[in-house]
């Protein structure tokens, strides 16, 4: 079991619980974080920083921390609730009536803070400037890193880190890998269009609803019959609306989905392979099918030499090599994708699960809820990325 070596990071541990907590029962929608965000910059403020507010004209603030005019190690918090309503029962709850932290951006802003606080203390020691990036609108594209990008968060940055805590790991536990880490995102909207009539008389309707089923099965095939062994790749129809009654036939179906990627080659293939079957299978039936493949996040490369460095600092700070873990790519997407596009970075997983407290409830779940143990784990590792790195 790993151990945390940092004892400024050890000794914060009562202020991040109590900043994690009220975070905790303040959520806020993505795009919609100025509660947190005035919260941060107060923080900030008393620590002595300058932080930059509204980056990008979204909630989002940087601050810097200056040591020279070389280029800076940013550091990414984000800060988005969810619109579920929590079942903890903690006295911590949301007190955000349908809004929650179901997924422990409340953390992520706790230890960043704490990372600033720590810098700040010890800022003889840094080698390099760094930026801290507390970012808004994770949960939701178009997300907050591209409009914050766009207003500047990346100018001067040479490297970029980001953490998420993760109830699949258990506390004391950290992973990552080199290359695709996340997947590409692409929700689909499919429209089947018939003719409807009364269900007495199918042959003189064009039943979309057969249609539509037919299409759900062929959908089945993009991966297993277009997709080669190596490549990972996912389609999955999740809402189906059609009908108002069992004597009539609708006279169209709505059908949504999202589509999951590892590569943008990939990714363009499987688009296409949802258009042409859903046209071509609907068409077989005498119906229509207009095809919606929405924008998502690019799939999060990590890079190799900065995930290097993430090891290395997770070493520094007491992980045994046992629990340094070199997970699969990920199905599901995270906009910090746009930053490693940028500039070389790379994304951690840190272990906060914790069966004894409760704490092991899947993310996005109404109960979920983390090991606050990894409070320091994670400010010790943000605040060791920006002090180790003497370049990169
Ligand atoms: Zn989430
Ligand atoms: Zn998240």
């Amino acid at each position: 079991m790993s151990r945390l070596r940092c004892q400024g990071a050890l000794q914060l541990a009562d202020e991040l619980q109590a900043w994690r907590r009220s975070l905790n029962a303040h959520p806020e929608l993505s795009g919609r974080e100025e509660w947190t965000a005035h919260f941060v910059a107060e923080h900030l403020r008393e620590m002595g920083y300058t932080p930059v507010e509204g980056v990008g004209g979204t909630c989002g603030l940087t601050a810097d921390l200056r040591i020279d005019d070389g280029p800076l190690i940013a550091l990414r918090a984000d800060m988005d609730a969810l619109p579920i309503e929590e079942e903890t029962g903690t006295q911590y709850a949301s007190t955000n009536p349908g809004v929650m932290h179901a997924c422990g951006h409340d953390a992520h802003t706790a230890m960043l803070l704490g990372a600033a606080r720590l810098l700040r203390q010890r800022e003889s020691e840094l080698k390099r400037s760094v930026r801290l990036v507390f970012q808004p609108h994770e949960e939701l594209f178009p997300g907050g890193a591209s409009a914050m990008i766009a207003g500047g968060a990346l100018d001067g940055v040479g490297a970029i880190f980001g953490i998420h805590v993760c109830t699949n790991l258990r506390i004391g536990e950290l992973g990552t890998r080199t290359g695709p880490f996340m997947a590409a995102v692409n929700p689909f909207k499919l429209l089947i269009r018939g003719q409807g009539g009364h269900a007495a008389m199918p042959d003189r309707c064009v039943d979309p609803v057969v249609a539509a089923a037919h299409v759900i099965v062929a959908l089945q095939t993009v991966v297993s019959r277009s997709i080669a062994i190596s490549e990972p790749a996912v389609v999955s129809v999740t809402q189906l609306q059609a009908g108002t009654a069992d004597n009539v036939i609708p006279n169209e179906v709505a059908l949504q989905g999202t589509i999951r990627t590892l590569d943008e080659r990939v990714r363009n293939h499987v688009c296409e392979r949802v258009g042409e079957l859903a046209r071509g299978v609907a068409q077989a039936h005498r119906a229509t099918a207009d095809v919606e493949i929405c924008p998502g996040y690019p799939v999060l490369a990590n890079d190799e030499q900065m995930t290097g460095r993430v090891l290395e600092a997770a070493r520094a700070i007491g992980f045994e090599p046992g629990d340094l873990l070199t997970l699969a790519p990920q199905g599901v997407g995270e906009d910090f994708a746009y930053f490693c596009h940028k500039v070389p970075g790379a994304f951690v997983f840190l272990g906060a699960a914790n069966e004894a407290k409760g704490c092991s409830y899947p993310h996005h779940h109404p109960c979920f809820n983390i090991d606050e143990d990894v409070l320091p784990w994670g400010t010790a590792l943000y605040a060791q990325l920006a002090r180790g790195l003497a370049q990169a």
